[in-house]
C-alpha cells in the first residue's frame, strides 16, 4: 500500500511553500487508495511550539486534507537512541568537536583556496587522548554520519534519473552538541517504521536524499521512493522565501480565498496540466498525475490565485452555500435560484448580505433626478403587476416602452438602479420574481 507523509517542523505557520508537499503527498496517496501520515518534526525543542502544531492541524482541516495517522518525533527519542547506537557500532557515527566558528573559518579557507567547502573529517583523525583532552576542556561532541564517498543514484518521481556524488557532500550532523537529534536521522527511522513508501518534497532536499539513502542502507531499511518538486518563485522568477511570511495559509484564508480554489491552483502549479477550478476533492484526486510535474520553478501569483478564487466562486454549487444563505436570512424556497442568479455577480461570499438587502428591499435605491418621474411611474406599473413571475419584467417594460417612448438602456437602467441600488447585476427578469417586498 502506498504510504506518504507530510512532515512539517512546527516552528512557524504553514505557508504556500509548505502547502506544495502537503498537497502533493496527500493527492498521491489518495489517488492510490493509500495512507497519508501527518508527522510533526519537532526534535528542535527550542524552536518547536505547540501553538504551531495546532495551527498546522487547523490549516489542513480547513483545506480538507485529512490524515490517517498522526505522529510526532519528540515522542520517539528512544528509537533514535537505538538507531544512533546501531550506527556507532558500525563506525558510521563519529564524534566531532569543532565549534560553529571554527567550521565557518575552515570553509572560508577552503573557498579561498578554490576547494569545495566540504567537511574535512578532521575529527576522524582524533585519538582517544585528543578526545579526552577536548572533553576535559569542556567541549561536547556533535555526531556526524560517515558517508560512503560514492555516487548515490535514484529514479526521482519528478526529476527522473538523479545522482549525487557523496564525495562532495559533508558528513551530515545527526546529533547536536546538546544531544538533540536532527531530522535527517529521525526521518529515516520514521519512514522505515511507519512503512512510508514515497516521499515527495522540495528540491532543496536533493542532497539530503542522497545522505538519507545511505542512512536507510546502514539501518537495514529499504529507501522510500523520492520525488522532488521545484520551489515556488514569484511572477518575476525571484524566490518567494522573503514573501512567504505574508503568504501563510491563515492569511490566505482570512483574505476570503476558498479552500478548493487554493487547492485547485496549487495542485496544478508547476505541472504541465492547465490550472482549472475543481469542485471537489474527488475531482482534484482524479485529475492528479505526478508525472506531469517538472523541474521548472513554479510561478506563484496572488493575482492568479484570486482569479481562480473568483472562478470557483462563480461556479459554486448551491449545496456548498445553502447554510450560509439560510444564515443570511434568504427564504428557503428561493435560496437556490437566488444563489444561481447572484453567484456570478459577487467577488466573495461576504457580498451575499448586499444581495439579500436587494431581496428584502433594504438596499438604498439609486434614482437620478431626471429619471424620478419615470421611475415613479414604472414602479406603479410593477406594483399593479403583482404577483411577479418570470414574465413580469418583459410585460411591464413593454408597456413602459409604449407609454414613454423610452427604449434600451434608458428604459431598463433606471428601473434596475431603483430596485437594486446599482447599475449592474443579474438578469432582472429572473431576479424580479424573487424579490420579497
Ligand atoms: N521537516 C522537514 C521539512 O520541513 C521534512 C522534509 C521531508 O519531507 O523529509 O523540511
Amino acid at each position: 500500500m502506498t504510504v506518504t507523509r507530510f512532515a512539517p517542523s512546527p516552528t512557524g505557520r504553514l505557508h504556500v511553500g509548505n502547502l506544495r508537499p502537503a498537497l502533493l503527498n496527500w493527492l498521491y496517496s489518495r489517488a492510490q487508495g493509500g495512507q497519508f501520515i501527518l508527522r510533526i518534526d519537532d526534535t528542535d525543542a527550542e524552536r518547536s511550539k505547540e501553538e504551531h502544531v495546532d495551527a498546522i492541524k487547523r490549516d489542513l482541516d480547513w483545506l480538507g486534507l485529512g490524515w490517517d495517522r498522526f505522529e510526532r518525533q519528540s515522542a520517539r527519542l528512544d528509537r533514535y537512541d537505538s538507531a544512533a547506537d546501531d550506527l556507532r557500532a558500525q563506525g558510521r557515527l563519529y564524534p566531532a568537536y569543532e565549534t560553529a566558528t571554527e567550521l565557518d573559518l575552515r570553509r572560508k579557507y577552503q573557498r579561498q583556496a578554490g576547494r569545495p567547502p566540504v567537511y574535512d573529517r578532521a575529527a576522524l583523525k582524533l585519538t582517544d587522548e585528543d578526545r579526552s583532552r577536548l572533553e576535559a576542556e569542556g567541549r561536547r561532541p556533535h555526531w556526524r554520519f560517515r558517508l560512503d564517498q560514492e555516487r548515490v543514484t535514484w529514479t526521482d518521481g519528478i526529476r527522473g534519473e538523479t545522482n549525487v556524488d557523496c564525495a562532495s557532500v559533508s558528513d551530515p550532523v545527526l546529533i547536536r552538541e546538546d544531544g538533540g537529534y536532527l531530522y535527517t536521522l529521525c526521518s529515516v527511522c520514521d519512514d522505515i517504521d511507519f512503512g512510508v513508501t514515497d516521499v515527495i518534497r522540495g528540491e532543496d532536499h536533493v542532497t539530503n536524499t542522497a545522505t538519507q539513502i545511505q542512512i536507510f542502507d546502514a539501518l537495514g531499511g529499504k529507501p522510500t521512493g523520492f520525488a522532488h518538486h521545484s520551489l515556488l518563485v514569484d511572477a518575476d522568477g525571484a524566490g518567494l522565501s522573503k514573501r512567504l511570511g505574508s503568504l501563510t495559509l491563515e492569511s490566505i484564508r482570512d483574505s476570503g480565498v476558498e479552500p478548493l480554489a487554493l487547492l485547485s491552483y496549487m495542485a496544478r502549479l508547476g505541472s504541465s496540466d492547465p490550472v482549472e477550478p475543481r469542485a471537489s476533492h474527488e475531482e482534484l484526486i482524479a485529475g492528479f498525475d505526478l508525472s506531469r510535474f517538472g523541474r521548472a520553478p513554479a510561478r506563484f501569483s496572488t493575482d492568479d490565485l484570486n482569479s481562480m478564487n473568483l472562478k470557483a466562486l462563480h461556479g459554486k454549487p448551491y449545496a456548498d452555500v445553502a447554510d450560509r444563505l439560510r444564515g443570511a436570512g434568504v427564504p428557503e424556497d428561493i435560496a437556490e435560484p437566488f444563489w444561481l442568479l447572484i453567484r456570478e455577480n459577487i467577488d466573495g461570499l461576504e457580498d451575499i448580505p448586499d444581495w439579500v438587502a436587494v431581496l428584502t428591499g433594504d438596499c438604498e435605491p439609486a434614482i437620478d433626478a431626471e429619471d424620478a418621474e419615470y421611475v415613479t411611474m414604472a414602479l406603479a406599473e410593477l406594483e399593479k403587476s403583482k404577483p411577479w413571475t418570470g414574465e413580469t419584467w418583459r410585460a411591464v417594460t413593454g408597456t413602459l416602452k409604449e407609454e414613454t417612448g423610452r427604449k434600451g438602456k434608458a428604459l431598463f437602467m433606471p428601473l434596475r438602479k431603483a430596485l437594486t441600488g446599482r447599475s449592474n447585476g443579474p438578469d432582472m427578469a429572473a431576479l424580479l420574481p424573487l424579490l420579497r417586498r
